[in-house]
């Protein structure tokens, strides 16, 4: 098969034949009919993911068509239409056992411990936990889109940040995740502020429903503008970007007892993340993360998409080939751009 491979963190990544995937006992192998282009692959691309062994084919929110099947899994057969979290369970750990799948303790994750969808065939693990089916009218590159960013804000607004009908809630970041999250907080009957340094960004979060914009460039106190625009803070803030800076002006743009929602992932050479802790103590604010969201509770998240009240089809703003991938990813370091890419490796 064609895959998208990098031998080492930061170099060029090139398409080139590597051997197809065989499905492990209990896993599948798809079809990759979509694959959406997400920061963490960058993140992984640079070096930044510990579980990543080289060489590396990346790639982790995709939709497709089962293929072939492993000789223990019950439930899925070739020609099933799915897509999969990003975070695959194992099924059996005391946080699985809870339904918390999200943070099994065994998991593991296309693009990241083993070799991900930019590829035209892609093995998945755990398939009868995993799977999830995609609707018959639902195209491929938008449940590849449910797979990484939109289900992660929706976990983010719905299932960890509690979003009420009437809330104000800020999105500090505007790229998928953060106009996911954008569309889903709006649809739950918040009042959205969106925040982000890129004009096109916005305009977007505004399409999405956002009530109000701040353009980080011209508002350097953006924690500041949103406490304003909301009399007094927002009642959930998202950090949907991953920086010191958002996530510091995520708390600082919170009301009393409000919720921040960590999404964006915060790598740093030491490690740690200064955060503003002063004020999460004196405002009695909640710190939230947010980490995928479990196969098994994808339903209301359908539901909602297939009444059309979530639209993550409007979130893909470009489809492009396996061949212009590595140019893609490398660009994602220095213009995140707005919306989601979708790889099509068939094409
Ligand atoms: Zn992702
Ligand atoms: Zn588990």
């Amino acid at each position: 098969m064609r895959a998208v491979v990098f031998e080492r963190y930061g170099e060029p990544a090139e398409v080139r034949e590597v051997p197809d995937p065989k499905p492990a006992e209990h896993g599948v192998v798809v079809r990759v009919e979509a694959t959406g282009l997400c920061r963490s692959d960058w993140h992984g691309w640079q070096g930044h993911d510990p579980d990543i062994t080289l060489p590396h084919v990346p790639g982790h929110e995709l939709a497709g068509t089962v293929e072939a099947v492993g000789a223990r899994v019950t439930g899925w057969h070739p020609g099933d239409r799915v897509t999969v979290p990003f975070i695959c369970a194992c099924g059996d750990c005391p946080s699985c056992a809870a339904g918390d799948h999200q943070v099994c303790e065994r998991q593991t994750q296309p693009g990241f411990t083993h070799w991900g969808s930019f590829a035209q065939y892609v093995a998945l693990d755990h398939a009868d936990v995993n799977l999830v089916t995609v609707p018959r009218d639902m195209s491929a590159a938008t449940a590849a889109a449910l797979g990484c960013r939109f289900a992660t804000a929706f976990r983010a607004v719905v299932q960890q940040g509690r979003v009420a009908a009437g809330e104000w809630v800020a999105v500090h970041g505007c790229g998928g995740v953060g106009l996911s999250a954008v569309m889903i907080a709006a649809a739950a009957g918040a009042r959205v502020v969106a925040v982000d340094v890129a004009p096109g960004a916005l305009e977007l979060a505004r399409r999405f429903g956002a009530a109000e914009c701040v353009d980080g460039t011209a508002t350097p106190d953006t924690a500041a503008a949103v406490r304003d625009l909301t009399g007094g803070g927002a009642h959930l803030s998202l950090d949907a970007l991953g920086s010191p800076a958002t996530c510091a002006a995520s708390v600082n743009g919170l009301r009393r007892r409000g919720r921040h929602l960590q999404v964006g992932l915060l790598p740093s050479a030491t490690g740690t993340t200064p955060v503003p802790m002063a004020r999460v103590i004196a405002l009695e604010l909640e710190l939230l993360g947010s980490h995928g969201m479990a196969a098994h509770t994808y339903p209301p998240l359908l539901g909602l998409v297939a009444s059309g009240a979530l639209r993550p089809d409007l979130l893909v703003t470009s489809r492009i080939p396996l061949d212009d991938t590595p140019a893609a990813l490398a660009a994602l370091g220095t213009a995140p751009g707005a919306g989601v890419t979708v790889i099509e490796p068939w094409t």
